[in-house]
């Protein structure tokens, strides 16, 4: 999550939405029966714990450890079925000159550039848009150590819920729809993001690469901090600028979940690079921030239970946008 712009949760829930708008449609939400998928828990565990080892330093885009990072990952990926989207997995951008800190580029700790890891799942339908999965796999490294100055500087910053959560979600939901490839309607982009805590650096360098590129992305889905649970209320946004309780509507149950479907909209994250360019998102996200950007941010502190339970119902969620007959649509007054 991106430091100065924190998610604004304000709890206005919509329960009967979900509800009313699944009696609104046929029996079963009319839906031919889908394959059951069910996540691992354990996968999911072991690249958070990879992503959080001393090795990575925290993932701080620039310092090198966030290319380390971003190999894995693409390795990752690649082990999961996906493919390149370009010829290379890994697709470099530049990092701000402002965002780097001049202290450590005089110091020849930093580079120039981060890492987006772009890889895609391929459809029978090449020519219909695609739908974007993506979430962050940077932190803060070992530097600027934690706002409120409570830790020594030499203090890493893990990042295990903000977003090795999100990350290892995305190549879990990656591994596990690959094989159903054959009934998709469109393709899916599976994308890691660079450089967001430097505000949203590497999705603003993606959305535009495919926007020259013409590869139109007909909805974006992104994964943030997935491993803290709050009850049982998993926040999902985007209605704001699409009817997305329809997609979760033909999505139906939520394995004891209570999917929120918040009218507001956190600007914090990398869905905005999209929303903001009229792409429709759905962002996924759970509200206990009580780690967020400290030292405390570890595996062991994540609800793995409850993270598996989300990551399932965002599976079929995603496995929906991929087989539906119509993407929903951007509404017209927003
Ligand atoms: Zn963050």
């Amino acid at each position: 999550m991106f430091n100065t712009l924190r998610i604004l949760c304000r709890g206005l829930v919509v329960p009967a939405v979900l509800a009313a708008l699944c009696m609104a449609l046929p029996a079963g939400c009319g839906r031919e029966a889908r394959p059951s998928m069910e996540c691992d828990p354990t996968a999911m565990y072991a690249t958070i714990r990879t992503l959080c080892a001393d090795s990575l330093g925290g993932r701080r885009a620039g310092s090198g450890n966030d290319l380390r990072a971003a190999r894995l990952l693409a390795d990752e990926l690649h082990a999961a079925g996906c493919e390149p989207l370009w010829r290379e997995a890994l697709v470099p951008f530049c990092i701000p000159a402002g965002r780097r800190g001049m202290d450590k580029v005089l110091a020849g700790e930093w580079r120039d550039s981060s890492y987006n890891v772009v890889m895609t799942i391929r459809s029978r339908h090449p020519e219909a848009e695609k739908v974007l999965l993506g979430a962050h796999y940077d932190h803060l490294g070992l530097f600027k150590a934690d706002k409120g100055k409570r830790h020594k500087a030499a203090d890493m910053l893990r990042g295990a819920n903000d977003n090795a959560s999100g990350t290892a979600a995305v190549v879990e939901i990656a591994r596990c729809l690959q094989p159903y490839a054959d009934s998709f309607r469109r393709d899916l982009v599976v994308a890691l993001f660079g450089a967001e805590e430097m505000g949203i650096v590497g999705s603003r360098h993606l959305e535009r690469m495919l926007r020259d590129s013409a590869v139109v992305v007909g909805h974006m889905v992104n994964l943030e901090m997935l491993g803290r649970m709050r009850g049982d209320t998993l926040l999902l946004q985007g209605e704001i600028l699409s009817p997305v309780s329809l997609v979760a509507a033909e999505t139906g149950a939520a394995d004891s979940l209570r999917i929120d479907l918040s009218t507001d909209f956190s600007v914090g994250s990398d869905h905005v690079s999209f929303a903001s360019k009229m792409i429709p998102v759905s962002f996924f996200v759970t509200s206990d921030i009580t780690t967020l950007h400290t030292v405390d941010d570890t595996p062991e502190s994540l609800d793995m239970a409850g993270m598996e339970r989300a990551v399932n119902y965002i599976m079929r969620y995603v496995y929906t946008l991929l087989t539906t007959e119509r993407l929903p649509e951007l509404r017209e007054k927003i």
